[in-house]
């Protein structure tokens, strides 16, 4: 099964767009995401599995599940946010594959003059919450410091936390932001949302065991089925989704890759419910 690529034109309301952003230049450790979206489409494009998710949406039969490819940043701030802007005013959902989770920020931007009520649903070990990171105010240690101080959003909630520090914690204070630190998760977490979600996948939010494939590694994570048993509770609209911070560099066998893409089709299946 392939996913076709290039079909831009075919966007229309209600269609899924999976977009890769291949950018780490605002990675504060180590660079290598930007070759995530290539190795994520090698591993879905193989014979190894199908293209039905676990609640039954076969994806490969769906006119409405397209992929565009990638986008070049050649600028951070004059690339993304029109790129998503352009999707969006063509009512499509936008699936991205980054790239580091800086990324997110343009992406939101875009969403905030669509979406007036916005949640996010973070997974994540770190709450990215940093006024600024080595100098840099979007750095992929920033993003959701930014969204929030723009007030793009009505409600952040953050899953996995273990890299808590105190300044991101005044940071979430501040901004309201709800945090379920994984010192404190349970599996059966239900998380009641009202009005549109978008997810945020930071690979990192899972255990290294599950997903070695990031530039942060933090010990004591989620499992795959976590996530999933999460998410798949949700009731509201996901109008959109980002898995980031693939690192293929870091990547053991491919396991990330194939962890990033099992969740591009479960993403991509509850997206593509009315
Ligand atoms: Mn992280
Ligand atoms: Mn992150």
């Amino acid at each position: 099964m392939e996913l076709d690529t290039n079909k831009k034109q075919d966007i229309k309301q209600g269609s899924v767009v999976v977009m890769g952003i291949p950018f780490d230049e605002y990675s504060s450790f180590l660079k290598g995401a930007a070759q995530g979206p290539a190795r994520i489409r090698e591993v879905l494009i193989s014979d190894s599995g199908n293209w039905f998710t676990e609640q039954m949406v076969s994806l490969g039969d769906e006119d409405s599940f397209i992929d565009i490819g990638d986008l070049q940043v050649y600028d951070y701030f004059e690339d993304i946010e029109p790129a998503i802007f352009d999707i969006l005013q063509k009512k499509g959902r936008i699936l991205t594959l980054g790239g580091d989770h800086s990324v997110t920020y343009p992406i939101i931007k875009a969403y905030s003059q669509f979406y007036s009520d916005l949640n996010i649903l973070q997974f994540d070990a770190h709450p990215d919450l940093y006024h600024e990171y080595a100098g840099n105010p979007y750095s992929h240690g920033c993003p959701f410091a930014r969204i929030m101080e723009k007030g793009f959003i009505k409600r952040l909630v953050q899953v996995g936390i273990r890299a808590m520090t105190s300044h991101q914690k005044e940071q979430a204070e501040r901004f309201g932001v709800e945090i379920v630190e994984m010192k404190d998760f349970k599996p059966d977490l239900d998380i009641i949302f009202t009005g549109p979600v978008y997810i945020s996948l930071d690979l990192d939010g899972l255990d290294p065991a599950f997903a070695p494939g990031v530039s942060h590694q933090e010990p004591g994570g989620l499992s795959v089925r976590d996530i999933l048993s999460v998410i798949h509770k949700l009731k509201n609209p996901i109008v959109g989704a980002d898995i980031v911070e693939l690192n293929p560099l870091r990547d053991i066998n491919g396991i990330t890759a194939t962890v990033a893409g099992k969740f591009l089709k479960e993403f991509g299946g509850m997206m593509l419910k009315k």
